[in-house]
């Protein structure tokens, strides 16, 4: 699905233009500097097409100065993003940080369309008509605030990103897509440093190769990994009192690239809501999975001990991932993420073919059938896997399947096939 960024200064309307495309008021509807949102991406769809809507309203910062803070943001959205919706306020006119975006927006390749908000009546139209001057083509005249526009808009806005061939993953090729992601100070930066200084690849020695700025190529074990968004683990913002709701935005952006994630995690601390809400979302994403934990250095035989009941307790949903106890700052065990990796990838390829598949279905049927519910026998008829990346199965079922059935399905298939360091997915498809 395309990414489509929304960008500008504060208050021009980013979210309720947000809102507005969503058709629904579920974004916050404040657009003011340094609030913290959870939620950055939605989806959505427009004339049957879908895509992804990233709003960059939450997090800014005058620290730095607003037009500094407010250039950054378009990097970051330009950086994740297919298209820029790019928002200016029709009531004001351009501003200087306006310009300092549209800097930033004209050295990138992304398309950007532009709309001049809070047109509310034709007084405001010439206002929207003077925005040429930005140079970024047809100002699109909306109210976001009252609906107006917004369907030339959205049009606009899709017309521009290309119609994208269907890309899976195995026709991309190049190095795999690594993404190091975890909550402040768990050692990503470290490890990057660790993978990328021991070993660090030079760009153009890699034929057929492009890289984004952003990322950096490093080689483990042989083999050459395309590290997402490193420029977003390098560059420190904490200072800055958007940061958190800047670092998930970034997080977010490097799941959605990568194949694989290591999710790293402090040993020598308590695992924390944090690190699930982060799991969370990579499995929701459908990403590979590795598990780094770091800082091993600094465990001793009592701090491990608890970390074990917490894994027990707290990190059952991925046990499926490989795990893998390194220490960033010694180098220990930094070697073996490559073979972690390799397996998360594999896991998340695998392919069943459809008789395998169906002979494994039936003998789940005969051994462990579904429970009978009022009076019927909700049986698998036939299964195949959709798609790869990761492994995605769709059964089509006489009857809706309890929940707890499907969970069962998921674990046995894992037991028989392995899948290992992947989420699997089960859709039933019941025929009532
Ligand atoms: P990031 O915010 O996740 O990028 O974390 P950093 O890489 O900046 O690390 C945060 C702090 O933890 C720094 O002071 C690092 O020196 C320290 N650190 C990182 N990895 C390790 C490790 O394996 N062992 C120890 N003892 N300290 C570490």
């Amino acid at each position: 699905k395309p990414i489509v960024a929304v960008v500008g200064r504060p208050n021009v309307g980013k979210s309720t233009l947000v809102n507005r495309i969503l058709g629904r008021r579920e974004a916050v509807v404040q657009d003011q500097p340094g609030v913290t949102r959870d939620r950055v991406s939605y989806d959505a769809n427009w004339n049957g097409r879908e895509f992804v809507l990233v709003d960059t309203g939450g997090w800014m910062s005058d620290a730095q100065g607003m037009a500094a803070a407010i250039a950054e943001q378009a990097e970051l959205a330009i950086s994740l993003a297919d298209a820029v919706l790019f928002v200016v306020d029709a009531t004001v006119g351009t501003t200087d940080e306006d310009e300092a975006v549209v800097r930033v927006l004209r050295r990138s390749q992304k398309p950007v369309v532009l709309a001049a908000n809070k047109v509310d009546d034709q007084r405001h139209e010439m206002m929207a008509a003077t925005m040429w001057n930005l140079g970024l083509g047809e100002p699109f005249p909306v109210s976001a605030l009252h609906g107006r526009g917004s369907g030339d808009l959205l049009d606009a806005v899709l017309n521009s990103i290309p119609e994208a061939p269907k890309e899976t993953y195995e026709e991309v090729g190049g190095p795999r897509r690594v993404a190091i992601v975890g909550k402040p100070n768990v050692g990503k930066s470290s490890l990057l440093n660790k993978m990328a200084g021991e070993t660090r690849v030079v760009v153009s020695d890699v034929s057929g190769t492009t890289v984004d700025p952003v990322d950096e190529l490093v080689e483990i074990g042989g083999q050459v990994y395309r590290l997402i968004d490193t420029a977003g683990i390098r560059k420190r913002v904490k200072e800055a009192s958007g940061h958190e709701y800047y670092a998930s935005l970034r997080t977010q952006a490097a799941i959605e690239r990568a194949e694989v994630c290591i999710m790293v995690v402090d040993a020598s601390e308590p695992v924390s809501d944090q690190d699930l809400r982060i799991l969370s979302n990579i499995e929701e994403s459908g990403r590979a999975l590795v598990i780094a934990f770091n800082k091993w250095d600094l465990t001793d035989e009592e701090r491990r001990y608890y970390l074990d009941r917490e894994i027990d307790r707290d990190l059952q949903a991925w046990k499926w991932a490989p795990t893998v106890n390194i220490s960033a700052l010694t180098g220990r065990n930094v070697d073996k993420l490559g073979k972690a990796i390799e397996t998360a990838a594999a896991g998340w390829e695998t392919r069943i073919s459809t008789g395998k598949l169906n002979a494994f279905l039936g003998r789940l049927s005969a051994a462990h059938p579904h429970p009978v519910r009022s009076g019927k026998q909700p049986r698998i008829l036939f299964g195949t896997q959709a798609q790869n990346c990761p492994p995605t199965f769709a059964l089509f079922t006489s009857g809706k399947m309890d929940d707890t059935y499907v969970r069962y399905i998921e674990r046995r298939l894992r037991e028989d096939f392995g899948f290992e360091g992947s989420p699997v997915h089960v859709q039933i498809r019941a025929r009532e």
